[in-house]
C-alpha cells in the first residue's frame, strides 16, 4: 500500500495534521485518490461541495465564464457579481452583500461592520462584539480572536482586543450581552468545527429579542451551516428570526473560493466607497459559480432533498445508537450536518472509515462529523450506515 507511504514534502509548512491520502479526482458523492481507490465523500471538502464534486451544471457556466474573463478588479462593474448578490437578497431577509474571498474573510469583514457600523451610523463609541464558548470563526488574527477555543489562540499574543465570550445556549448569559461596550453578537446556529452543537431555539428567540432591545447588532456566522447545509438555504430561517447581518462562504462556490457578507439595508449603511475592499472579491470567475450554485439548488429543488436525506441519515444513525449505545453517546445536528458522540476518539473511527473507503470528520475530541453531499441518495447512506455498523461491531 504505497499510499500509507505519502508523506509530507518538506517545502510545504506543516499547518496540517494530513491523512496519507491524496485525492486527484470527485465526481457527485465519490473521490478517487491517486492510485484509483474510490472514496464515499461524506466530508464534501468540509461543507464545500454542497451540490456534490464537480457539479455538471456549475461546471458548464464555469467553463463558459472562463472563456470569456477570469478576472477584473472591483473598480468596474461585475454583471456576475451583481447578478449574485441580487440573487442572494431575493433568497433571504437581506438587503446588501459585500464579497470577499473565504470564511475567515467574511468574518474578518463583519466585525469591521459592526464597528463601522457602532461609530458610524449609530454615533456611539461602543465596538465589543460577543462571542460563544466553543464557536470557530476563522483563523485571521481578528476571526481568531473572535473565536472561544484556546488552542486556536495559543502563540499569537497579543489578539484583538474587543472580543467577549459568554457561554454558549445558555439564558443567564443573555442578560449579560449589553454592557455599554457593546455593539454586536456573533455566532454559529449549528456550532460546526466545536463539535456540531445545534443551538436552542428558545434561545436564539430570547438572544435575538434582547439584540433588538439593547440595540446590537445581530450576527451569524452561517459559514457552514448556509447554502442548504441544514436543509435550508440559510440556518436562521429554521429559528424564526432575521439576523442583522449572516456571512457565508464554503458552499457559495461549490469548490471555488468566494466568501460574503451580507447585511439588512439599515445595517449596511455603515459601509461606503473606501471602508473594504477585496481585490479578487467577487470575481467575475467565482461569482458565475455562485451564481450557478444558487440556480442548481433552485432548479432540481434540493433543499428539499437535503431535508429528506438529513431526516433518513439522522434516523439510521440514531438506530445505529441504540445498537451500540455503550459507543455512541448521541446523535445531533440539523439537514447534513450531522454530529455523533462517540466514548471512543472520534478520530479512530474517522480512521477505520478510511480504511473502508468512507472518508469522515471529527470535530473535536469526541464528535465524529458527517457532512454528506446535499444530493447524496438512499443507496450511498445505506452504504455509509453500513460501514459505520460494521466498524461499531468491532470496535
Ligand atoms: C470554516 C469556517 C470558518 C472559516 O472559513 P475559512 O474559509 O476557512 O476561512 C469560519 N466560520 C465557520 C463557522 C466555519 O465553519
Amino acid at each position: 500500500m504505497s499510499n500509507q507511504q505519502l508523506t509530507d514534502t518538506q517545502s510545504l509548512m506543516s499547518t496540517y495534521n494530513r491523512f496519507p491520502i491524496a485525492i486527484a479526482k470527485g465526481k457527485e458523492s465519490f473521490v478517487w485518490d491517486t492510485e484509483g481507490k474510490r472514496y464515499l465523500d461524506y466530508t464534501s471538502g468540509i461543507a464545500v461541495c454542497n451540490l456534490g464534486h464537480a457539479p455538471d451544471e456549475v461546471k458548464e457556466k464555469v467553463e463558459q465564464q472562463l472563456n470569456q474573463l477570469w478576472h477584473c478588479s472591483n473598480l468596474y462593474h461585475i454583471p456576475q457579481q451583481e447578478q449574485l448578490a441580487e440573487q442572494l437578497v431575493k433568497r433571504s431577509c437581506f438587503d446588501q452583500v459585500f464579497f470577499c474571498n473565504s470564511g475567515a474573510e467574511a468574518n474578518e469583514a463583519a466585525i469591521k461592520f459592526a464597528r463601522k457600523y457602532s461609530q458610524k451610523v449609530k454615533q456611539q463609541e461602543a465596538f465589543e462584539i460577543v462571542t460563544f464558548s466553543q464557536s470557530f470563526h476563522g483563523r485571521t488574527l481578528a476571526a481568531l480572536s473572535a473565536t472561544a477555543q484556546e488552542k486556536i489562540k495559543t502563540g499569537f499574543a497579543p489578539l484583538v482586543e474587543g472580543f467577549r465570550y459568554l457561554p454558549y445556549n445558555d439564558f443567564e448569559a443573555i442578560d449579560q450581552l449589553a454592557n455599554g461596550k457593546t455593539c454586536a453578537v456573533l455566532l454559529e446556529l449549528v456550532q460546526g468545527e466545536g463539535g456540531v452543537i445545534p443551538a436552542d431555539k428558545d434561545w436564539v428567540e430570547k438572544l435575538a429579542e434582547t439584540c433588538k432591545k439593547e440595540g446590537l447588532l445581530l450576527m451569524v456566522d452561517e459559514i457552514q451551516t448556509g447554502i442548504g447545509r441544514t436543509g435550508t438555504l440559510f440556518a436562521y430561517e429554521q429559528y424564526g428570526i432575521e439576523p442583522d447581518v449572516i456571512t457565508l462562504a464554503k458552499g457559495l462556490g461549490s469548490g471555488l473560493p468566494i466568501g460574503a457578507l451580507l447585511a439588512k439595508a439599515e445595517a449596511a449603511k455603515a459601509f461606503d466607497p473606501g471602508s473594504h475592499g477585496s481585490t479578487f472579491g467577487g470575481n467575475p470567475l467565482v461569482a458565475a459559480a455562485g451564481l450557478a450554485t444558487l440556480e442548481t439548488i433552485e432548479q432540481y429543488d434540493i433543499l428539499k432533498t437535503a431535508q429528506e436525506n438529513g431526516k433518513y441519515l439522522k434516523k439510521q444513525l440514531e438506530a445505529l445508537k441504540d445498537k451500540f449505545n455503550n459507543q455512541i453517546l448521541s446523535v445531533r445536528g440539523k439537514g447534513l450536518l450531522l454530529g455523533l458522540v462517540t466514548k471512543t476518539d472520534a478520530i479512530n473511527i474517522v480512521n477505520k472509515a478510511k480504511e473502508k473507503n468512507v472518508l469522515i470528520l471529527t470535530a473535536g475530541q469526541n464528535v465524529v462529523r458527517i457532512l454528506p453531499p446535499l444530493t447524496t441518495d438512499r443507496t450511498e447512506m445505506d452504504m455509509f450506515i453500513s460501514v459505520m455498523e460494521e466498524i461499531f461491531t468491532t470496535l
